[in-house]
This record gives C-alpha cells, sequence and structure tokens, in this order.
C-alpha cells in the first residue's frame, strides 16, 4: 500500500532540544503557562503549534543565559572576535542560575498542572509511549549548561525527583564542570581543554541517577571525556555535520563513529547557522540540506542513531520549518529523499525512545 503525498499521514516527533521555557521565562507574567498552552502567536513552539505539526515531546532545555545577555547563544553567538582569538560568553554564578532553573521549572511544572491533562511532564520512556499514544504533549525536564549544580551535587538530587531526565555539563562558555565550545565558522571543535575533574564526577553521578549526559555544546577535549568516563551511550541532542557544515558545534566523522560505536545518537539541529556550509543566519535554507545532514548522520551512526533536536526558541530556523506547526514540511523532504516510512519513524520518535531507554533503564 502506498501513501498519498497529498495526505501524507502525521508522523509524532519526539525533540532533542528546544528552548521555550526561556522564551517563556523572559516573556514573564503569571500568565506565562497560558500563553503556552493557548499560543498567542509569538515563538516557534507552544501547544497549538505542536499539536498543528505532530510534536509530541521532547527534552525541554532549563538554559540559564549570561548575565550580558537576555538570548540563548545559539540565537545570538557573540560577536566574531579577530583572528587567533576565540572570544566565550561570561560565566554565570551559582545562585543567579539556581534562580533561573527553579523559575524555568516551576514554568514546566505549571504548564503541566494547568493543562487539564494535555501535558504531562515525562520521566521515564514508559510515560513517553503513553503521552504518545494519549495525544498528550510529553516535556522532558534538561538541563543546558550545569551551572545551577553546586559541587557536592545536592540540587542534582532535588532536580532528578523533581523530573529532570537530561543534563548538558557545559554550555558554550567555561563553568566549573569544563569548557563550552564556542560559536565559530569554520572552526574545528578542538578548541581547548575539556572537563575538570569536577565535570567527570558530574558525570558518574549523572550515570548513577541515570541521567542522560548531553554532549551538545562540549569541545572535542569535552566530548572525549565523556566517551572515557560515562557508561552510557553518548548523545549529542541537537548537533550537526561538520563535514557538511564546519561549525564548532558540530561533530566531525571521528566523534560521529565514537556515538555509533555506543549505541548513542545525534538529534539533527534545525539552526540555519549550524546546517549552512557558509554558517550564516538566513532563514533562506532549504530543508534539502537538513536531510543531507540526517543523511551523513544515517550513514555513519546508523538508522538506529538518528533523531531530531530542533532547537525550536534558540535559534533562527529555514523559512519551510519557521516554527513547530511546520513540521509535517521536514517529513515531507525525507519522503521525497525516498527515506522509507520505517526509517522516518525511527528519526521522528523511535531511535529517542530506544537510546533514553537504555538510558534511563525505560
Ligand atoms: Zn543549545
Amino acid at each position: 500500500m502506498t501513501t498519498s503525498p497529498q495526505a501524507p499521514i502525521k508522523v509524532p516527533i519526539f525533540d532533542g532540544h528546544n528552548d521555550v521555557l526561556l522564551r517563556l521565562w523572559k516573556r514573564g507574567g503569571g500568565d506565562a503557562p497560558r500563553a503556552f498552552l493557548e499560543g498567542e502567536g509569538k515563538g516557534q513552539l507552544d501547544l497549538p503549534m505542536a499539536q498543528q505539526g505532530g510534536f509530541a515531546g521532547g527534552m525541554f532545555a532549563m538554559f540559564v543565559p549570561s548575565p550580558d545577555r537576555s538570548a540563548n547563544g545559539d540565537a545570538k553567538p557573540p560577536p566574531q572576535p579577530g583572528a587567533g582569538e576565540v572570544r566565550t560568553p561570561p560565566p554565570v554564578e551559582l545562585e543567579p542560575a539556581q534562580r533561573a532553573v527553579f523559575t524555568m521549572l516551576s514554568l514546566l511544572l505549571r504548564i503541566e498542572q494547568e493543562s487539564q491533562g494535555r501535558v504531562r511532564i515525562c520521566r521515564s520512556v514508559a510515560d513517553i509511549e503513553q503521552a504518545i499514544t494519549d495525544g498528550v504533549l510529553a516535556p522532558v525536564a534538561h538541563i543546558e549548561g550545569a551551572e545551577a549544580i553546586d559541587e557536592n551535587f545536592e540540587l542534582l538530587h532535588v532536580l532528578h525527583a523533581a523530573g529532570l531526565r537530561s543534563l548538558g555539563p557545559v554550555w558554550s562558555r567555561p563553568n566549573a564542570f569544563g569548557h563550552g565550545v564556542p560559536f565559530v565558522c569554520p572552526s574545528s571543535p578542538d578548541t581547548g581543554p575539556g572537563l575538570t575533574d569536577l565535570g567527570k564526577d558530574l558525570v558518574r553521578t549523572c550515570n548513577r541517577l541515570r541521567i542522560l549526559i548531553d554532549l551538545s555544546h562540549l569541545n572535542e577535549g569535552g566530548f572525549w571525556d565523556v566517551a572515557a568516563v560515562s557508561e552510557a551511550p553518548l548523545v549529542a541532542t541537537h548537533s550537526n555535520v561538520h563535514a557538511i557544515s564546519p561549525h564548532s558545534r558540530n561533530l566531525i566523522d571521528k566523534q560521529l563513529d565514537a556515538i555509533r560505536e555506543s549505541g548513542g545518537m545525534v538529534g539533527m539541529n534545525f539552526a540555519v547557522s549550524f546546517l549552512r556550509p557558509d554558517g550564516r543566519h538566513e532563514a533562506d535554507t532549504p530543508l534539502d540540506l537538513a536531510v543531507d545532514h540526517l543523511a551523513h548522520l544515517i550513514d555513519r551512526v546508523g538508522e538506529d542513531g538518528v533523531g531530531l533536536g530542533s532547537d525550536f526558541d534558540g535559534a533562527k530556523m529555514p523559512a519551510n520549518l519557521a516554527n513547530a506547526g511546520m513540521l509535517p514540511n521536514l517529513v515531507t523532504a525525507m519522503r521525497e529523499r525516498q527515506f522509507g516510512e520505517a526509517l522516518i519513524e525511527k528519526v521522528c520518535f523511535r531511535n529517542w525512545l530506544r537510546v533514553l531507554g537504555k538510558t534511563w533503564g525505560r
């Protein structure tokens, strides 16, 4: 049986990364949860857009902006420094980072509370599968840059109990756990030292708690440090192919091979600056280029090691994928490149469920 191209089946999409909690935090107001649930025609992800596009759930990041900026740097990278000089955003102190994380987690909890059953925070793969079956949005709490985590990991245990299931030790700046990769194009991801000893302890503690370690935003040194220490599959929730777009944020083939060997995966990032060979912030970026990244990832990491990691509300998107409501356009682009339906389902959600199950113990 074939599917008519006029009426494609809507495939559920589980997504590796979005920054909607940051957008809502910056928006402010006691009605921010309702703004997400009812939609107000702003941003790239809210519940109506999710329902329209088949966005079934994903990792919802708690990201703490650096003090001199209000935006996530994926959207607004720091100005390109002169030759030989690489600038990273300034560090964030523990207390303001904790305040920001509490506020964003509280926003997520209130979205669930006020959703009248339309949103259910997920803590296991069984939770996600049930939410997809029920047509309920399935957010998973994620921390992007662990500045809020104290050196004794006390808050980490509290956040885990509150639902935290995924953590990136660094964003693109230095912290107590390691050195993030700066935003430079063209550049190798090998930009300096990797994890600190405390960062390696954080990886071991996350392994024990079965919290996913996110490799996106680590430099190459940090990547290999995690690979040496971690017992879990290697996962980059929102990164792309350096061989196509030579951005410092993207992964070289040697890293992709290590991810494959570990049974891990990569979530393909929709940000135009990580898709384009020229690294430019231009919405006029064809979805065929996104499919090129998927094809390369399938080639290097395998059909079981590729998913999506949109970066909605954290970056500039291609015009034809401007918000979550337009996700079917990406599915259509995969069909046009002769991805079969089984592979499309793996990319859209099944691979995430597989890797999260291995990491969390389901
Ligand atoms: Zn990011």
